[in-house]
């Protein structure tokens, strides 16, 4: 493909043909809000103290952010979202994550609901992977506690044993149940400090379901200065154990929290010295990971045009078709769309992240894709232009 056949992520009228006008103005109006740092930081602390105090919100939040960044309330509510991408050949990838969760019914229950999405993806081709967080199937000081084990630093009682039994049993049957659909599932990445007992677990299920094709993803975070390294093992315990990878590569999403751990408990930073270290390592893991697609399957999941627009020009000069199966786009719902729709009309394989849920349990994740708009300012006023762009297009037809 030559260059002049790459994707444009300028281009308005393809990224937002799936827009109403209404939603055009609604889109505008939520993203010049976001832009304003001081403005998200009140909202977002008074929507912790609205829920703290148990304060109805979905009068405010439903027909506003959450209309724009989740599917709706269950599965069968988010299938308007799920029919729309797919009229546009973009894919779904259904997220149910219930957050810090730790009784084991409660557990038990996010266990079936993600189930049930691995359910609807069978025989529906709209459905490009299921998605979990193992956070959702454990409490974080176990995983904290079973990453401490394994490193020798820790040992685990017959309490932990058995509930570390049960987290490996929920994460099979999601794994088992995604492989008996023909689908594929990603397993997100999470904090350092439980990610050593997630890619253990990730890689358990790798070699036990992708032996014949790719059914399994770990997710690895690129802001992580030691993650090249880190894909380079992975990669090779999986050539000695005779079995496919697949990747999701990603920057990484605690940043802060990351750095704030690191300085309160003494320890160095897991997190790349800056962006530049970032971005580098990323495209670099990216391109490394393209070098070895017939063992390593690849989701590139990121908002960043020039990363995305490398691995369009990449995948063009190693001769592979933009809809080869083994690559896959992703981003969120109500986020990038002109990466989004503009990859999908030009035939890559893209899929978002539809975010669905109670209202009141979604409210979390809607603070933190607020704040992380706020704190990638360039993306936001891009992402703004070019709905403005759109809207004057649409006047002047
Ligand atoms: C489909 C999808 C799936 C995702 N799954 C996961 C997941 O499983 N786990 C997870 O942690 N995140 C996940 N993310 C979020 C992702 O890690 C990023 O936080 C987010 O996408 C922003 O990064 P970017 O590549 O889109 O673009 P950019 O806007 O170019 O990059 C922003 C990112 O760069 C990094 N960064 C910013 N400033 C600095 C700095 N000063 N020093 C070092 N690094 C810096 C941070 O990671 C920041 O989030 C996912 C994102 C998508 C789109």
């Amino acid at each position: 493909m030559s260059s002049s056949n790459l994707p444009q992520f300028n281009d308005t009228a393809q990224a937002f043909q799936h827009l109403t006008d209404a939603e055009l103005r609604r889109a505008v109006a939520l993203f010049s809000l976001i832009g304003k740092p001081w403005l998200v930081n009140a909202g977002s602390a008074l929507a912790h103290l609205a829920l703290a105090l148990r304060v109805p919100l979905a009068w405010a939040v439903k027909p506003t952010v959450y209309a724009h960044f989740c599917g709706g309330e269950s599965i069968e509510d988010s299938e308007e979202t799920m029919a729309k991408l797919a009229a546009h050949n973009v894919r779904t990838i259904l997220d149910y994550s219930a957050e810090g969760q730790t009784a084991e019914s409660d557990l038990d229950a996010t266990c079936s609901e993600v189930l049930a999405t691995i359910q609807a993806a069978d025989g529906d081709a709209r459905h490009a992977f299921a998605v979990f967080k193992v956070s959702g199937l454990s409490s974080n000081a176990l995983l904290e506690k079973v990453g401490k084990a394994m490193a020798g630093g820790a040992a685990l009682d017959r309490e932990d044993e058995e509930a570390w039994e049960r987290v490996q049993r929920r994460v099979r049957t999601l794994c088992e149940a995604t492989a008996a659909a023909e689908g594929r599932v990603m397993i997100d990445a999470e904090e350092s400090w439980i990610q050593d007992a997630i890619d253990a677990l990730a890689e358990d299920m790798m070699s036990d379901y992708n032996r014949d094709r790719v059914v399994v993803f770990n997710t690895v975070q690129m802001y992580r200065h030691d993650r090249l390294t880190y894909l380079e093992a992975m990669a090779a315990r999986a050539e000695e154990g005779g079995y496919l990878c697949g990747v999701k590569l990603v920057r990484g999403a605690y940043m802060e929290k990351e750095r704030e751990r690191a300085s309160q408990q003494g320890y160095p930073s897991p997190i790349q010295p800056d962006k530049a270290a970032s971005d580098r390592d990323f495209d670099g893991a990216v391109k490394w990971v393209l070098e070895r697609i017939a063992q390593i399957h690849l989701v590139a999941g990121s908002h960043n045009e020039e990363s995305n627009l490398k691995l369009c020009q990449w995948m063009a000069e190693m001769g592979l078709e933009p809809g080869d199966a083994r690559v896959s786009f992703a981003q969120l719902l109500g986020m990038s769309d002109p990466i989004t729709f503009n990859l999908a009309a030009h035939g890559y394989n893209v899929a978002k992240y539809v975010p669905y849920g109670p209202i009141r349990e979604a409210i979390p994740y809607l603070i933190r894709r607020a704040q992380e708009n706020t704190s990638v300012a360039g993306q936001t006023s891009r992402e703004l232009s070019l709905l403005r762009e759109e809207q004057q297009r649409r006047k002047r037809n």
